[in-house]
């Protein structure tokens, strides 16, 4: 009998999965009265919440130095019911089991900022926003996951499949944290979603981009030289002009700059190194490839036409991250009603550029959001709104409990 009734219970779940839309499954999470309950608790952990992200921000972690920022959210964990550990890479990793039969959600966010070590941090709270450097990347996004482990509790929410709060080392310099966690854990996680940046909206591909320094070399003189040769800012000057006649698609997703130029370093002198920046972005590598080869085409003709020489320097490359069926994956359907319900439309945003590219590259379904809308990120006047956050709060744990389902 039991064998019955319980075969039966997974067949009407069952049933019930899949007449669902994403909409009325999202609808149905968010009317049980224990995530109404997980909400209250939000909207009561309020100062709570401010303070805690104040006292994490307040610790500085510039890529590589997290240990000190990790071990503090780790004792902030260790008040949960959660696996806690560290993996080879410092990432700290903490998991919330689920009662089973569910997929393995990660939520990401990065412990790392850009700041220099041993800066001094101290937050300031004035006409809504919270001011710090760091308060927004990444760390409202730490303190988002955090206030939704504890509402989970305090509503006593049971979730079939983990959910698991990934704190990440290095994404300012090279996302080595979640390069080495996507590596190490392939084929273990069915979504994975960074958080990071992002409030309204969300994006589900990585955007491919890569700098330059192009330089042209020549061989320079006084003003009064003989000319030909001229000054090698004569071929920089031609090649910026014809690479901005180059087509620069807008579908897929493509920008190019030149924002940076250097010569000689007087005025009485040709510049015999004269050089330039390119940054090329695309969420299609093919884009990137065949713009790059137009452009060192251009530079090859203009320093031939110069009688000068090309080197180009490439400052720093990270591929575009896109995997095929992302658009239309159970995590981006979900992430979609997930958004609309909590007031967001629209809710689908252009690429970004952030953890979710490792996990992409490695073939998890991803997709990169965030919890509170924040300015000037890497600077140190960075804020953010505070009200928002609260929202953006409820958001990651209605998307967490919509993705690995709620026990009954
Ligand atoms: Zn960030």
């Amino acid at each position: 009998m039991r064998f019955i009734l319980s075969t039966l219970s997974i067949f009407v779940i069952l049933c019930n999965v899949f007449a669902q839309t994403p909409a009325d499954h999202v609808k149905s999470v968010q009317e049980d009265p224990r995530v109404k309950a997980a909400f209250d608790h939000i909207d009561k952990d309020r100062d709570g919440i401010l303070r805690e992200w104040i006292a994490i921000t307040e610790i500085n972690a510039p890529s590589k130095q997290e240990q000190e920022r990790a071990k503090y959210i780790e004792s902030l964990l260790r008040k949960s019911k959660l696996d806690i550990r560290y993996d080879s890479a410092g990432n700290l990793i903490a998991t919330r089991k689920g009662t089973g039969g569910g997929p393995v959600t990660v939520f990401d966010a990065h412990m790392d900022t850009v700041f220099q070590p041993g800066l001094k941090i101290k937050a300031t709270v004035r006409d809504g926003r919270v001011y710090a450097p760091g308060i927004g990347d990444d760390t409202r996004n730490i303190e988002a996951l955090l206030a939704t482990i504890r509402a989970l509790d305090a509503a006593k929410i049971k979730t079939k499949g983990d959910l698991v709060f990934l704190f990440t080392t290095d994404e300012e310099a090279g996302m080595t944290g979640a390069k080495q966690y996507t590596k190490d854990n392939k084929g273990k996680v069915d979504y994975y979603i960074a958080l990071d940046g992002g409030y309204e909206g969300f994006t589900y591909a990585g955007i491919g981009i890569n700098w330059y320094r192009h330089h042209f070399i020549g061989p320079g003189g006084h003003t009064r030289s003989r000319t030909p040769p001229y000054s090698a800012t004569l071929p920089l000057a031609r090649a910026i002009a014809r690479i901005y006649e180059l087509k620069v698609p807008s579908n897929p997703s493509s920008n190019l700059n030149i924002g940076m130029l250097s010569g000689s370093e007087v005025v009485n002198a040709k510049a015999s190194d004269a050089w330039f920046t390119v940054d090329l972005r695309s969420t299609s590598n093919d884009v990137i490839a065949d713009l790059e080869q137009k452009i060192a085409a251009i530079l090859d003709e203009e320093a031939k036409r110069a009688g000068m020489t090309v080197k180009t320097d490439v400052i720093s490359a990270s591929p575009a991250a896109v995997l095929p069926g992302n658009r239309e994956s159970n995590l981006v359907k979900i992430a979609e009603a997930v958004h609309r319900a909590m007031g967001f439309d629209p809710p689908i945003g252009n690429a970004g550029s952030n953890n979710s590219s490792a996990a992409l590259l490695q073939g998890i379904t991803s997709i990169s959001t965030g919890a509170g809308p924040c300015s000037d990120s890497h600077a140190l006047t960075e804020n953010c709104e505070i009200d928002p956050l609260y929202r953006g709060i409820k958001k990651i744990l209605l998307l967490g409990v919509s993705l690995a389902g709620v026990d009954q």
